[in-house]
């Protein structure tokens, strides 16, 4: 179940997996994109930061608002409206279910339907499907997920400019993704 509560210490944990391993998504982003997929989500956590630290006693669907507008606002790249779009339809959803599982399929959903890319597309797709689509999250999930990206061939954003040489690297959104729910992992309940 989320609670404003855990979705703000989700954020905190969020926050610090990106700035330890912001280097490290920039590197990843540099073979197969532009390098600056680690930049651009410190910017959007930033933002997300600073949106959580005014309000004052919100309810779930405030922060998710605020959550989803600090990246669609700060990222910058590609990644930043889709991850927003992801918070923001979890925001639309919240007031009918709580549930992680019902929340994760919407916001996966509405990823979808904004990026047009599916399962097997070399995305952070890849990683939020079967994150949604499993009833209780696992470490193991996440990571086979994250591994599943590197023999893709990249059919949607910069990497599928690449074609077949888009093969054999990880997908930067697709780590990230996975940082954000080893975040969520360490702080639901
Ligand atoms: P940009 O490519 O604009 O520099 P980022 O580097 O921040 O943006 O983000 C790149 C990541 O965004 C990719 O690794 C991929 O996971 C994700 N991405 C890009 N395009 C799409 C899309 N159409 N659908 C889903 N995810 C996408
Ligand atoms: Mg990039
Ligand atoms: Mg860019």
């Amino acid at each position: 179940m989320l609670t404003a509560e855990n979705t703000k210490k989700w954020m905190d944990s969020f926050y610090r997996k990106i700035e330890e391993n912001k280097d490290y998504l920039s590197e990843l982003d540099t073979p197969i994109g532009d390098g600056d997929h680690g930049n651009n989500m410190m910017r959007g956590m930033d933002g997300v930061k600073n949106s959580l630290a005014q309000l004052q006693d919100p309810d779930l669907k405030t922060v998710l608002k605020a959550i989803a507008m600090g990246l669609i606002s700060k990222v910058g790249g590609a990644s930043g409206p889709l991850y927003g779009t992801a918070f923001l339809e979890m925001a639309k959803k919240c007031s009918e279910t709580q549930k992680v599982n019902e929340l994760l399929s919407v916001a996966l959903a509405g990823i979808k339907k904004r990026g047009g890319a599916t399962e097997g597309d070399k995305t952070m797709v890849d990683v939020w499907s079967p994150v949604a689509q499993s009833n209780a999250i696992t470490p193991k999930i996440i990571d086979d997920a994250i591994a599943s990206t590197k023999d893709m061939q990249a059919r949607k954003g910069r990497a599928s400019y690449l074609g077949e040489r888009s093969i054999g690297h990880l997908d930067p959104g697709a780590v990230s993704s996975g940082y954000l729910f080893t975040a969520l992992l360490e702080t639901e309940g």
